[in-house]
């Protein structure tokens, strides 16, 4: 799985999940753009600690969910580096509650970062990769996304959308030979899932076939695959990497 010579973006690049994957990408050759929003120390630091793997990185900031930066970060990178090979949509953010108490900016902002943020980043790349004749993108959705969740009405809206999305775009870029996936992970061990109780955890767990949660690494093995040239015959697909958590 040589990435050599390829140009990576993984958005939300600097902390969590992102950061496993802008890694495993720079370990396995490519130069890799960090986009981040707030975490502009995380960032710089990972582009430090790429550089002294011998690889190329470039931390850009850019609040995906705005047009303007997503084309921004899309733009810069092209000026920069003359080309896009795999684009990873990963920037996330949850707002949980029941529907009850949510309220009605919580859905607004979860849609606008998870899948208008995602939908940002396709359409400004789109053009490139089309034009390139090749190109990988990869959006993270979550298997929440296709079963639901309690008190994730507005995640799981704008998961499901990510897959939606994907399958479309699948669709419409194929004869140019650029190919879009879903990465749906299970439970991950980050910031995100940090802030369950041990209880709510060990529930979790219970469920999990292959009884542990995932890592970010986990994840970026997958992205990695995608990214591949090995997974040049696979678009539209939804890939769950989630310890059996979700079987169809
Ligand atoms: P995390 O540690 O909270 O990371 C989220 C990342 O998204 C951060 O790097 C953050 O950047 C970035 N981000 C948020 N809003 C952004 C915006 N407007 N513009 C640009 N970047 C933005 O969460 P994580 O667990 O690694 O999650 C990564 C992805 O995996 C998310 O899409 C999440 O939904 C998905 N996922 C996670 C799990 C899990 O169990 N953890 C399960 C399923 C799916 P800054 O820090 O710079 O703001």
């Amino acid at each position: 799985m040589d990435l050599t010579n390829k140009i990576a973006i993984v958005t939300g690049g600097a902390t969590g999940i992102g950061r496993e994957i802008s890694l495993k990408l720079a370990r396995n050759g490519a130069t890799v753009v960090i986009n981040y929003n707030s975490s502009s120390a995380n960032a710089e630091k990972l582009v430090e600690e790429i550089k002294q793997m011998g690889q190329d990185a470039l931390a850009i900031q850019a609040n995906i969910s705005k047009f303007n930066e997503s084309q921004k970060l899309i733009e810069t990178t092209i000026e920069k580096y003359g080309r896009v090979d795999i684009l990873v949509n990963n920037a996330g953010i949850t707002k949980d509650s029941l529907i009850l108490r949510m309220k009605e900016e919580d859905f607004d902002q979860v849609i606008s970062v998870n899948l208008k943020g995602t939908w940002n980043c396709c359409k400004n790349i789109a053009k490139h990769m089309s034009k390139q004749r090749s190109g990988k993108i990869i959006n993270i959705s979550s298997v929440v996304g296709i079963i639901g969740n309690i008190g994730q009405s507005n995640y799981c809206a704008s998961k499901a959308g990510v897959i939606g999305l994907t399958k479309s775009l699948a669709r419409e870029l194929a004869k140019r030979n650029v190919c879009v996936n879903t990465v749906a992970p299970g439970f991950i061990q980050t910031k995100m899932t940090d802030s369950l109780s041990d209880e709510i955890r060990k529930e979790y767990v219970r469920n999990i076939p292959l009884g542990r949660l995932g890592t970010g690494e986990d994840i970026a093995n997958l992205v990695l695959f995608l990214g591949s040239n090995l997974a040049n015959y696979i678009t539209g697909q939804v890939i769950n990497c989630d310890g059996g958590l979700v079987m169809y």
